[in-house]
Order: C-alpha cells, then structure tokens, then sequence
C-alpha cells in the first residue's frame, strides 16, 4: 500500500508544470525524495535558484498534487535549490542543443516573428498588440512578446506585471515573465536606472537588440509579437536587418491625417525585405445605445493604408476595424486584457478575430509549412 501510494504520489507531484519553465517538475528533475507514512506524504523538492519568484506557487501546487492522491490527509513540502552541476544540466536541456548565445529566430526557425508597427504614437499599437497576443494564447499557440517601443514600454502594465519585474535568470539563461500565457520581455526590463534608450546611437542600439534577442530563453513559440516604436527610427531599421523575414501589422485609426505615416512605415519594413500582411484600422467608430454609429475619427483610413501598400506589389488586406472602447482602454489601465475580462466587447471581438484570421492564415506567400503545432505546452 505504501509503495503504491509513493508512487502515486510522485506522479501526481512530478506533474506540477513549473509556471516560467513552462514544463512538468518531473521533466525537469526537481522532484527528489517522496515518502508515504501513514496518511502522510513527504515531498521532497529543487528549484533552480534561491529566491525563486515561482517558488510558492510551485510548494502550493506540490502540496496540492499529493493531497489529491487518495488516502494522503497530510503532506509536507521540503524545498531545496539545485547544485550549479544540476543548473547547468537543466539549462542545456532546455536550450536542445541550441547553442548558447545563438540569436533563435533566425530565417529558419519555425517561430512567426509578427512586428506591429504605426506610422505614429497613440493610435493603440500597444493596446492591440497585448490583446492580440493573449488572444493567440487563448487558442493554445505559444506566444511571446517582446516591447520595443521604446517611448513608453507599456507593454507590462497592459497585461498586469507588477512594476519592476524582471526576467528570472538561471545562469545565462533568461526567463520572461508570464502574464495570461504570454512570455513578455521589455526593453525596460534591462535598463539600468535613468537610463534612455531613446538617446541611444543606432549600433549600441543594434547591439542591443541582438543581444536581447539572443538572451532571453523563449523556448519553442509558434508566434513572437514585437510592439514596435511609432515611426521609422533606428529601431525599425535595426528590427529590419536582424529579423528581415519577419512579417508586419500596421495599426492606424480611420482618420486619413495618421495614412500618410502609417504607410512610409509600411514601405520602410518592406524595403528591408519584411512581408506586410496587413492593416488594423483601431478606434473606429463605435455604436451609441441607440444604435447610431459614432466616428469619433472618421472613417476610411485603414482601407486606405491597406490600397496604398497594395500598390505593386502583393495585396495587403485591412484585416480589421476596431471600435473604440472603454472596456478595451479600462483593461488597459487595470493591466486585465478585454479578450479575457469582456470577451463579449466589440473590440475583443474584433481582436480575437484578428487572432482568428492570423492563426489560420500563416505566413502565405512565403511558401512555408505553417509553424503551428497542437496545443501543448
Ligand atoms: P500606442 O501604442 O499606439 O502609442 P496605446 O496602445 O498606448 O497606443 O493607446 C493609446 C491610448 O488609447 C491608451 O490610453 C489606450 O487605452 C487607448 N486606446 C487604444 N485603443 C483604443 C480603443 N479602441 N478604444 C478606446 N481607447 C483605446
């Protein structure tokens, strides 16, 4: 009875999936001893590193497994943390034979790096990029999200992390922090205080860059959104150069004052080579209780970015219109993406349309086999 039992035990337990490795604890060799006495379980556990930020999540949950094995009525935790012999076998395990220090979306990888672009700030590239990524996650893609924008890194606060997170590091692997499914990286994470990447000179800029994308362990995605900074600036180039198969959305509103912009930043991702596949018209016009349409906006500038990036060369499609919305701007602040707390929104509708649409449609012309794989994690 008792050697089933701790065996039960140890299963139910090596099952607890490490919330920033992504994986079963089991898998990862962090489950030590297990031993059944009586109606109590004794588990025995190694993190990675002291201080763990996941720590008490992962003992709740160890805790959990084993009282859920039948006939335990008491379980105690003891937490330990790996040896560095025991760190390094773990990261390169993860890593797959990659070697350290190799930039891994690169022209072969089977990642879709998608870059939201707009011409200017405001026009809520941000907004929609965090909700598109959660949206994705929501039908079981694995999804990062790197915030480039480097005039307001937003893209934490959006989707509810605390400020002054910071990747988890084991060794030189970096770990992003998780937020609704989604593994999130901003440059602001790695500033160091009073810091402005905006002064920076194109080839620190570039460096940079490179090296973060190389840096942080993102593990197997099937998508990697980047929010990008408004406009064409050194960034955009740098993106271009380092990910010159990436492809590209561009958000404008209706209004035909933000075309004229959004488009030269279109033409200048295709010149480094990147796909545009497509335009997202945001803040478009929204129903009044009576049901009149209210275009705060105008209307007909995202067909119109959509006409002038078709012109010679492949059709760009205006994917879709989003309305404008308090929910979408009030999940915004709360850090509670509107896909997840007001699916029903008009603006989440259309934001997990678009997910829709991206998800099934791949990367089209480019030829190759869609990158998605079930569901899994
Ligand atoms: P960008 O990244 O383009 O600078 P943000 O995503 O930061 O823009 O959005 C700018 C502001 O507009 C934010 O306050 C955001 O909540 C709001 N916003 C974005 N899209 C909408 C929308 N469809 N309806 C209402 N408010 C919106």
């Amino acid at each position: 009875m008792t050697a089933a039992s701790s065996a039960r035990v140890r299963a139910a337990v090596a099952a607890v999936v490490d919330p920033e490795l992504r994986r079963p604890i089991g898998d990862l060799d962090m489950v030590r001893e297990v031993e059944v006495d009586g109606a109590l379980a004794r588990v025995s556990i190694v993190l990675t590193i002291v201080g763990c930020p996941a720590a008490q999540r992962i003992e709740r949950e160890v805790t959990e497994a084993a009282a859920s094995v039948p006939g335990i009525g008491e379980v105690a935790v003891d937490v330990g943390v790996m040896t560095p012999e025991e760190r390094r076998a773990l990261t390169e395990r993860l890593r797959a034979g990659r070697p350290a220090r190799q930039m891994p979306f690169g022209a072969d990888s089977l990642t879709r790096v998608i870059l939201v672009s707009s011409g200017k700030g405001g026009v809520g590239k941000s907004t929609v990029t965090a909700n598109l990524a959660v949206a994705l996650a929501g039908r079981g893609l694995r999804v990062g999200l790197v915030d480039a924008d480097v005039h307001g890194f937003s893209i934490p606060g959006l989707l509810g992390i605390a400020p002054g997170t910071q990747p988890t590091r084991i060794d030189d692997l970096m770990l992003p922090p998780v937020a609704h499914d989604v593994k999130t990286i901003s440059i602001g994470m790695f500033l160091r205080e009073g810091e402005d990447v905006v002064a920076w000179r194109g080839p620190m800029l570039h460096r940079t860059i490179t090296q973060f994308l190389t840096d942080v362990f993102f593990g197997d995605l099937d998508v990697l959104l980047i929010d990008m900074p408004p406009g064409t600036g050194d960034i955009a180039i740098s993106i271009g150069q380092i990910l010159p198969h990436a492809e590209v959305l561009v958000v404008t509103t209706p209004q035909q004052a933000a075309s004229e912009v959004a488009i030269r930043s279109g033409l200048v991702a295709r010149r480094t080579g990147q796909r545009v596949i497509g335009v997202v018209e945001n803040m478009a016009a929204f129903a009044l209780p009576d049901g009149s349409l209210l275009d705060l906006f105008g209307s007909g500038g995202g067909a119109e970015v959509a006409a002038a990036l078709s012109k010679d060369a492949d059709e760009v499609p205006l994917l879709v219109s989003i309305p404008l919305s308090a929910a979408l701007r009030a999940g915004g602040d709360s850090g509670a993406p509107v896909v997840v707390g007001e699916p029903d929104d008009d603006a989440a509708r259309a934001i997990s349309a678009l997910a829709e649409t991206i998800a099934t449609r791949g990367r089209g012309l480019s030829g190759r086999s869609l990158p998605f794989s079930a569901p899994g994690r």
